[in-house]
């Protein structure tokens, strides 16, 4: 009897998680990355309970898209400098040989530099890669994408993994990332969950809206 209002508590536990992770996304999408910021200030067992569920949905997938990109920095030389926007438990620094700079909301490794990704402390022109893996989530999408600009070396590479279904227009969406000075090099559509896009920094952002820089949000359903 105790062994079944036990498995019945679990069960319930579980299913509060699992709505609480969907909710805490939703906001991380719809708000922008300063709303992030303050949610998770202001709460970071919030931010822990985020991370568990992102953990569950992506053991789902056939393939992390992290490991796509430890893949190409292992190709390229490791004296490349990165900066991965968005690192959550750092997978990435862990598994490659490059200078990693990890930025996220909370530390959930102690190599995480706490702060909101639309303002990081690192000099302009400092890096040769900048990362966004499943980590283009404010709406502030053209200043986060400007930080980037900013950070990175002319010629250097810009990689973002993001889930397929978010692109509405692929075509306005890397229209407006030329307008943000990344040009496309290589896009790799092979996975059916996610997209990998490779660009290098042709030059500083234009300035004025860029329309086409929408990505729909990622709600995971219930299940
Ligand atoms: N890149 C990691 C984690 C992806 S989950 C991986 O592929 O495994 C998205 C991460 O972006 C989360 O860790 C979340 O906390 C972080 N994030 C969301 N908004 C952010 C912001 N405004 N500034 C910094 N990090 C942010």
């Amino acid at each position: 009897r105790s062994g079944r209002s036990a498995a019945l508590r679990a069960r319930m536990e579980e299913r509060l998680l699992g709505a609480r992770f969907r909710y805490l996304n939703q906001q991380l999408y719809t708000g922008s990355s300063r709303d992030a910021a303050e949610l998770f200030r202001a709460d970071p067992a919030a931010f822990h309970l985020y991370h568990r569920g992102f953990e569950r949905q992506v053991r789902r997938w056939p393939e992390r898209p992290v490991q796509r990109i430890v893949r190409y920095l292992r190709r390229r030389p490791a004296s490349l400098v990165v900066a991965d926007f968005g690192c959550g438990d750092c997978t990435l620094a862990a598994s490659v040989k490059n200078q990693v700079h990890c930025f996220d909301l909370v530390p959930l490794s102690p190599r995480v530099t706490v702060c909101d990704m639309a303002k990081v402390p690192l000099a302009a022109e400092s890096v040769d890669v900048a990362v966004f893996c499943l980590a283009l989530m404010g709406t502030n999408l053209q200043e986060i994408l400007g930080e980037a600009n900013r950070v990175l070396k002319l010629g250097g590479t810009l990689m973002v993994a993001e889930v397929a279904s978010r692109f509405e227009d692929t075509r306005a969406f890397l229209k407006a990332m030329a307008q943000l000075g990344f040009r496309i090099v290589s896009k790799d559509l092979s996975s059916s969950y996610f997209y990998l896009l490779e660009f290098t920094k042709t030059g500083p952002a234009r300035p004025g809206p860029a329309p086409g820089l929408r990505l729909r949000p990622c709600l995971y359903k219930r299940r």
